[in-house]
């Protein structure tokens, strides 16, 4: 890593946990999959950081990120303003059920923004929040330091597998964000993943390739009239990952595509001979 900057990685998902420590304050990236682990990741940070911790960023609403938020009431809290979408979506009410927890009661971030956020943490260390689009969620951040050269992208980019595709995924939003994202990263950039190994920039090019093949493919064979449960085996297709990823992926494309209706009309064409026609 970065100085400065620590992973903690958090159980049971394997979640990468972010902390970055400027001259004055110190930010979380993520807060810990449950409201005791929440406070246990506090105590953490006060134990290698000299500076009070000043706030929590959300790369995105799903439970293994945000349910540990409750432990930073006190503070300010980030996220993008669609991320409740996620925090309040079935697969948070079934963790939320399996940990003991009422969903109601579990904060979601008390700031949002929409689109661009900055924190200053003192000493040049500065903390760039940015929204690409939907993507893994409706409701995606990357936390950008442009000093460190390091990006925590959440779960924009998977290292520890394949993409994981929730309900709300956007597969055409997905390639876009990893293009703007793919865009920032200089040679020796770091992305740290929502789970798994700190990725190289390779590694967001090769997602950003699969996922592509996975929208531009479904794309193409929806507007061929293939029926969904004949993409995946049509004799010109190949997938990136295990059939039931791609299966996964094929089928939130399809109905993305259906979700948008029929192509645009082309515009009518005035008839040429009407054009050379001499008569008034
Ligand atoms: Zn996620």
């Amino acid at each position: 890593m970065r100085p400065g900057i620590f992973l903690l990685v958090a159980p049971p998902e394997s979640v990468n946990v972010g902390l970055v420590v400027g001259q004055d304050r110190a930010w979380l990236i993520d807060s810990g999959s449950s409201p005791a682990q929440g406070e246990r990741i506090r105590a953490a940070a006060a134990a290698v950081c000299d500076r009070p911790l000043a706030g929590v960023a959300l790369t995105h609403g799903h439970w293994d990120h945000s349910f540990g938020l409750t432990a930073f009431a006190d503070l300010e809290t980030v996220g993008h303003q669609d991320c409740q979408t996620a925090l309040r979506g079935a697969e948070s009410a079934a963790a939320a059920h399996d940990l003991g927890l009422d969903l109601d009661r579990l904060p979601g971030p008390a700031r949002t923004i929409s689109l661009i956020g900055l924190r200053d943490l003192g000493g040049g260390v500065v903390l760039e929040l940015a929204h690409f689009g939907p993507a893994h969620t409706l409701g995606d951040l990357v936390v950008a330091l442009p000093g460190a050269d390091l990006f925590f992208v959440g779960d924009l980019i998977e290292t520890a597998g394949a993409p994981q595709f929730d309900p709300e995924s956007s597969l055409d939003g997905w390639v876009k964000s990893l293009d703007s994202l793919w865009a920032a990263l200089k040679p020796n950039s770091l992305v740290v993943p929502g789970h798994g190994q700190v990725a190289e920039p390779w590694q967001v090019g090769h997602q950003r390739a699969g996922l592509a093949a996975l929208w531009g493919q479904t794309e193409w064979a929806y507007h061929q009239g293939v029926a969904l449960e004949q993409i995946y085996d049509h004799d010109h297709l190949e997938w990136p990952w295990d059939r039931p990823t791609a299966e996964r992926g094929i089928a939130l494309a399809y109905a993305e595509l259906r979700a948008r209706g029929p192509r645009r009309a082309p515009l009518p064409l005035i008839e040429t001979h009407r054009l050379d026609d001499p008569r008034p």
